[in-house]
């Protein structure tokens, strides 16, 4: 028998909230090459520190295309993760029940470091991230959300049969008027992750 299935016998899944980084936590600043210039957006730790009270596995997915275009060694991104996890930490006592990011990209869309080119089935808004952490953690997907500031985050978490929220930071407003990406309809619009939290925690009925 597979042990999985024997694990999800055993345990029922669980719904979680798959979160975006840039634009979502931190502040949109393009490629971050110092680890000291990721600041958390205001109001993002509380907002995690809500979830984390209530027991809701909180999930970082997020494109790092850095080390493919050889921006940065990928052990630059574990350090910004680090930075984010002691930024949530300090400010809210908040935390990260795990970590997802794809640094692949393919050579069409401009990698270029042989070790990380490639098309990968993680990288948004294909849904491999979000069935990893589902696989590994016993997570309900369909029960789940994605927080995003993307098109391609809701596309992502309706890829994968999530509830897809956009948040006016980061990259959102101009998603949202036409001028980045492409038109996408998320099933909740947010002005920011906090009020993202509001919804996702009516729609769990934990308000
Ligand atoms: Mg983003």
């Amino acid at each position: 028998m597979n042990p999985k299935s024997e694990i999800q016998n055993s345990y029922p899944s669980q719904a979680a909230v798959f979160l975006d980084r840039d634009g979502v936590l931190n502040v949109e600043a393009g490629y971050i090459h110092n680890v000291t210039d990721l600041h958390l957006i205001p109001g993002v730790a509380s907002a995690v520190r809500r979830l984390n009270d209530l027991g809701i596995f909180c999930c970082l997915v997020s494109n790092q295309s850095g080390p493919a275009r050889g921006y940065y060694p990928i052990d630059h991104v574990e350090a910004l993760h680090q930075r984010l996890c002691q930024l949530l930490q300090a400010e809210a006592g908040a935390y990260l029940n795990s970590l997802y990011y794809c640094p692949y990209l393919s050579p069409p869309e401009g990698g270029t470091n042989p070790e990380f080119s490639l098309w990968s089935t993680w990288r948004k808004p294909n849904t491999g991230m979000l069935v990893a952490a589902a696989w590994e953690h016993n997570l309900d997907l369909g029960q789940s959300f994605m927080v995003g500031d993307k098109a391609t985050d809701v596309d992502m978490a309706h890829n994968a049969g999530c509830r897809g929220i956009l948040v006016q930071t980061g990259f959102g407003r101009s998603v949202l008027s036409g001028a980045y990406q492409h038109h996408t309809q998320p099933d909740y619009i947010a002005t920011d992750l906090a009020a993202a939290v509001v919804w996702i925690c009516e729609q769990l009925g934990n308000l």
